[in-house]
Order: C-alpha cells, then sequence, then structure tokens
C-alpha cells in the first residue's frame, strides 16, 4: 500500500465550533467515559427495565416537551404535515392498542413496507412499546426479496399500503404461514388486510409502554448484501444506550436541532439515526417521503434550516455533479455540522464539502452490526479528508491480522490489517438470524472482525483501505480500491468510479476501474487515455489501472453502496450471487 496520498491535510474549523461541540475535549470525554454513566442519560423503567420507545418519546412528553415538533413530514407533493412529541406519544400508544387489539404480543415480529410515511416512524414506536420486535423493509424491494426477509424473520404481521400490498405482498403470501396480520395505511377495500386508520380511531390512546428487559429482540436489520446474501442483524432495547450516545457526541445533536437524516429506515442508518437517535436526543426531525432530487434537497437545507445534516457519499457525488449552479445562490447560515455514512467519503467530496458549506463532510464508519457509530470525525476535530476519524469514547477499535487462526493487532502505524472492535457496545449486533455459524466467525481472540480493512496513522485517525473480498494484489502490491477511486476521483471528468481486480497471468492480478462521467464529457480513448495517465502520476504504474471502462452508472444496493463483486462476477462470466438488494445499474 503507498498509504492516503493526503495524509498531512488537516480542515480545521473554526473555535466557536469547535468550542461548542458536544465533545470538545476528545481525550477527555473518552478517558472518563463509560457506558454505565451514558446510560444514566436514559430514563430506564423500574426495575432495571428499558424501552427505545420510552427514552425516544414518552419520557420527553413525561417531562413537559409535549409541544415539540417531533417529526416535520414533507410529502412528495411538498406539503408539510408536523407532529409534536405529543402526538407521537398518543399515536404511538394507539397503535401499540392496535397491535394488542389483533392478538400481537411481545415478542412477535412487526414489520413494515412502507414509503417513507408517518405511519412508517408510528409503527416502528408503537411496535417496541408494545414490545414486539420491528423489523423494516425497504419499499423498492420485489416480492421475493420481501418473502425471504419475512421469512427469515418469521413475521407476524405487516404494516403496508394498498399498492405495495397488491404489487408485491399478495402473491407471496401463502408462502408465509406465521403472517397473521396484515394492515394496510391507506384503503378500506383490500381482501384479507385490515385498514388502520380505523383501527387506530377508535383504539385507546392510553398505553402503558411494555418494561422490557435491555436484552430482549427490540429490530431486525438486513444488511445490504454489498458483499453477498444479505444477514438478518438482532439488536435489543440495551442499542438505545448507544444510539442517544453517538448521536450526541458523533453528530453533535442536541435538543431542539432541526435534524435531516436522508437515509430510509429499510437501512440500519435510518433507523439508529433516522428514528431513534434524534428522538432520544429530542430534536426536530425532518422526513422526506421524495426520492433524491438535488433542487429539492437543497431547498429542503435551506427552508427548514437545517441544524445537522447526515446523509451518504452517493448523494454528495451526485450534488458535487451538479456543480455550484445547483445551489441557485442559496446559503445555509443554519447548517452546524454534516456528516457522511455508508461508504468510504473520497477526500475530494470532504474538501467540496468545505468549499460549498464552509464545513467538511464529517464521514463516520459503522455497520448493520456494529448497530451505531463506531469511528467518526466529530465536530471538534480537525478532519484528514479522506479518513474516517476516530473511534468514539467507549469504542476499542484495532488494526488486526489474522493468520494461521489467530488475531494479532498490527500496533505500527500505517500497518494495514482488518479493522477490528472490542465487543461490549450496547449496539453490537446479539446475533444473525439462523446462522450461528457465520456469526461466530466474526469474533476471534477477543476481537470483533469487521471485513474491512483500514489503516491507522500515528495520530489515531482510520483510514479505510477496502473490503476484505474486495482487495487487490498486483505484481506483489496491495492495492485498496478507495485509494485507486479517491485518485480518479480527483480528475474533473470523473463523477463515480469503482474499482476490481482481474486475475493475471504475469501480476496475479490487475486494475480495472469503472468509470461514470460527468455531465459534458463523452468516453472515449482519449479520455480513457488521459484518465489512466492521470492516475499512473498520481499512484505510480504498479498501482494504477490496466483499463478502464465507461459506464453511465454504478451497480448500486438500494442503500447506496457500489457492488464492486458483482462488476467482477460479469467481468469473470460468474454467477451475479444474491442481487436482492440492487438498483441502479446502467451500462
Ligand atoms: P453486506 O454485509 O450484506 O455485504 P454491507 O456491509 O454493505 O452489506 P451495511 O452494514 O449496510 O451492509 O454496510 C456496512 C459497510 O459499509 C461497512 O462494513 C463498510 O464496508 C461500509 N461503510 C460504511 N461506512 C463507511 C465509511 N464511512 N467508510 C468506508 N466504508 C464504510
Ligand atoms: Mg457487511
Amino acid at each position: 500500500m503507498t498509504g492516503p496520498a493526503n495524509d498531512g491535510e488537516r480542515i480545521s474549523k473554526p473555535a466557536h465550533v469547535r468550542a461548542d461541540a458536544n465533545m470538545e475535549n476528545y481525550d477527555k470525554v473518552r478517558d472518563s467515559f463509560s457506558w454505565e454513566a451514558a446510560e444514566s442519560a436514559l430514563d430506564g423503567l423500574p426495575g432495571g427495565h428499558l424501552n427505545i420507545a420510552h427514552e425516544a418519546i414518552d419520557r420527553h412528553v413525561a417531562a413537559g416537551h409535549g409541544e415539540q415538533i417531533a417529526l416535520r413530514w414533507i410529502a412528495k407533493s411538498g406539503a408539510r404535515t408536523d407532529y409534536t412529541y405529543g402526538e407521537l406519544f398518543r399515536l404511538t400508544n394507539r397503535f401499540a392498542n392496535v397491535l394488542r387489539d389483533n392478538g400481537l404480543e411481545r415478542g412477535d415480529k412487526v414489520y413494515a413496507l412502507l414509503g417513507r410515511v408517518p405511519e412508517l416512524y408510528i409503527a416502528a414506536l408503537g411496535t417496541l412499546k408494545a414490545g414486539c420486535v420491528f423489523c423494516p423493509l425497504f419499499s423498492a424491494f420485489g416480492p421475493e426479496p420481501i418473502h425471504a426477509r419475512m421469512e427469515i424473520g418469521g413475521a407476524n404481521a405487516l404494516i403496508t399500503s394498498k399498492r405495495l400490498y397488491q404489487r408485491k405482498v399478495a402473491g407471496i403470501r401463502d408462502r408465509l404461514p406465521q403472517l397473521r396480520c396484515l394492515f394496510t395505511t391507506d384503503d378500506a377495500k383490500v381482501a384479507g388486510t385490515r385498514h388502520l386508520q380505523p383501527l387506530m380511531d377508535s383504539a385507546s390512546d392510553i398505553f402503558e409502554t411494555v418494561p422490557t428487559d435491555p436484552e430482549d429482540t427490540a429490530l431486525l436489520h438486513f444488511t445490504s448484501g454489498t458483499t453477498g446474501k444479505p444477514k438478518g442483524v438482532v439488536h435489543v432495547h440495551q442499542a438505545v444506550v448507544a444510539h442517544h450516545t453517538t448521536g450526541r457526541l458523533a453528530l453533535d445533536l442536541r435538543a431542539g436541532d432541526i435534524y435531516w437524516c436522508t437515509a430510509d429506515p429499510g437501512w440500519v442508518t435510518g433507523t439508529s439515526y433516522g428514528i431513534i437517535a434524534p428522538l432520544t436526543n429530542r430534536t426536530t426531525m425532518i422526513v422526506d417521503e421524495a426520492e433524491f432530487d438535488i433542487n429539492r434537497w437543497y431547498d429542503i437545507l435551506f427552508e427548514e434550516a437545517v441544524n445537522v445534516w447526515y446523509t451518504a457519499p452517493t448523494a454528495i457525488r451526485m450534488l458535487m455533479k451538479a456543480g455550484a449552479e445547483a445551489l441557485g445562490g442559496r446559503t445555509f447560515p443554519h447548517l452546524r455540522f454534516m456528516a457522511s455514512v455508508g461508504e468510504p467519503l473520497n477526500p475530494e467530496a470532504v474538501i467540496w464539502g468545505n468549499d460549498t458549506f464552509g464545513q467538511p463532510f464529517h464521514d463516520n464508519w459503522w455497520q448493520t452490526e456494529t448497530g451505531g457509530i463506531m469511528i467518526a470525525n466529530y465536530a471538534a476535530m480537525d478532519v484528514k479528508p479522506g479518513s474516517m476519524g476516530k473511534p468514539l469514547p467507549g469504542i476499542t477499535a484495532g488494526i488486526v491480522k489474522v493468520a494461521d487462526g489467530k488475531a494479532t493487532e498490527l500496533t505500527a502505524p500505517m500497518s494495514m490489517g482488518e479493522l477490528a472492535l472490542r465487543p461490549g457496545w450496547p449496539s453490537m449486533m446479539r446475533g444473525y438470524l439462523h446462522e450461528q455459524a457465520r456469526y461466530d466467525k466474526c469474533f476471534k481472540d477477543g476481537w470483533y472482525l469487521s471485513g474491512d480493512l483500514a489503516m491507522r496513522d500515528a495520530d489515531g485517525y482510520f483510514w479505510f483501505v477496502g473490503r476484505a473480498d474486495d482487495l487487490i494484489k498486483s505484481a506483489g502490491h496491495f492495492v485498496g480500491p478507495f485509494e485507486v477511486e479517491s485518485a480518479l476521483m480527483e480528475h474533473d471528468a470523473v463523477a463515480e468510479v469503482a474499482v476490481i481486480g482481474l486475475p493475471d497471468e504475469a501480476a496475479g492480478q490487475i486494475v480495472k476501474a469503472f468509470v461514470a462521467l460527468k455531465p459534458g464529457f463523452e468516453p472515449g480513448d482519449d479520455l480513457r487515455l488521459n484518465l489512466m495517465g492521470h492516475a499512473r502520476k498520481r499512484l505510480g504504474p504498479a498501482v494504477a489501472p490496466k483499463d478502464i471502462a465507461f459506464r453511465q452508472n454504478l451497480p448500486k444496493t438500494r442503500s447506496g453502496k457500489i457492488m464492486r463483486r458483482l462488476l467482477k462476477a460479469r467481468e469473470l462470466g460468474l454467477p451475479e450471487g444474491d442481487i436482492s438488494t440492487l438498483e441502479s445499474d446502467e451500462a
């Protein structure tokens, strides 16, 4: 590995931003941190019980904040509807009563297959109140991915819409014997389902939140399926301690903030940081029903006076691609903190954020399995563009090498190895559903192995290299896809890029890049040579791609992650594997 190209470059922030941040003094906070103490920021329930929904809603209402807006919903039409904490309290109570009235009991699995509509948020929290397990599905899934996830989790109830039911669920229902209840949100006359609205109207708005045990299962989340068949990850109520704490420390959330997480609750980000952390921290969360749209997004940031914005590299790259004109002169004086997750964030994007919004994007790293943010660029620290930041208080991360069945920590700066964590934080997964062997394989010698490769520099910043499955070895060099992709991203013509290794007799593997271009650039041999020259200059001939192919866009999961394995399988003429989460994919 050549190491990060821009180690040493730092973006520091104005003194008032730092002094104000929830974690001004990283070392001090870290040294005095304990998860037990973090838990005391929450209420808990008598007898050592804990329920996420109580922490997210009930306690704020009890403390007199019932009038504060909890959720501002922006419909596709642009119409705004506000829900106060008090209204959410009553609606989630009603929903919990509806579940009870329909025979659903503590521990039953309640699924949601909905767009980003208020009912999704009410169902999530009402389900938790009732002591049931909540599992959100992404509404764009087809019938088979929906069936697989409902079967694996043993779904007992489903909340969906008429359209989604008819298109996607009616045909698979016979194959889901455990599914007892189906509710539709928007129509009274769908055979075999119950219309939610009249049930909600007649339900009581008084419900005593079930005093769940901290170790009771609360959430079931499926991974993005980037590297293979998605895993069903189990999370418990205790996870709320991490959601709350990391929301404060890594996203700098404060009571009263206007906060916008752009992720869909069908993915873990959209639940941990799109429902739970914003509510436990008593922010007002913005929920946009519509899909990504550049103008609409800038309007929301501007008109809603968003304070904290949490988004993803794919979206950031699309905004970059649209250029400064798309801003239309808008400025964002209220925007205090902006963060990114889901994929490595190229240094180019971090710097673009700084130029455009007056602050860098703060990259952070975590996984469905970790349930919450583990490594982050937090508000008060200098950002090194291209680095994921440092482990949060309460988190011990290391770079380990697994060889001969043993995991050994590599402590020398910039050693490349697997990113690993010492288990023990509250939101750590409690299992992969029905996949004990796959789960056991994640642990070795006291480490949780993430499956990602990274390096740690002498200042303690972590640098993502690539997924272990995506690492390339070419002519004796290890090539991290992220490094090559970031170098190509610096080129004016490049909007998006993915790099893979292909077998080669002489070199073992050679690097091939797939590039999507910005508007105004035409694919062709000249540009190909120009890009290869740029890469060679930046990376050296051993690491630079030997071949570049142009594409309209890159194959991505619906959570916005580039599926390099799919590009590779196609190049090699191998089966495509599980593509249940595949979204955009134009050659
Ligand atoms: P699967 O496990 O099914 O293959 P997935 O790993 O993409 O899918 P998620 O849990 O949604 O499923 O994603 C977590 C992964 O996303 C991380 O392991 C990492 O590879 C990538 N990731 C998330 N945030 C970052 C980041 N800030 N920098 C680099 N990679 C990131
Ligand atoms: Mg994964």
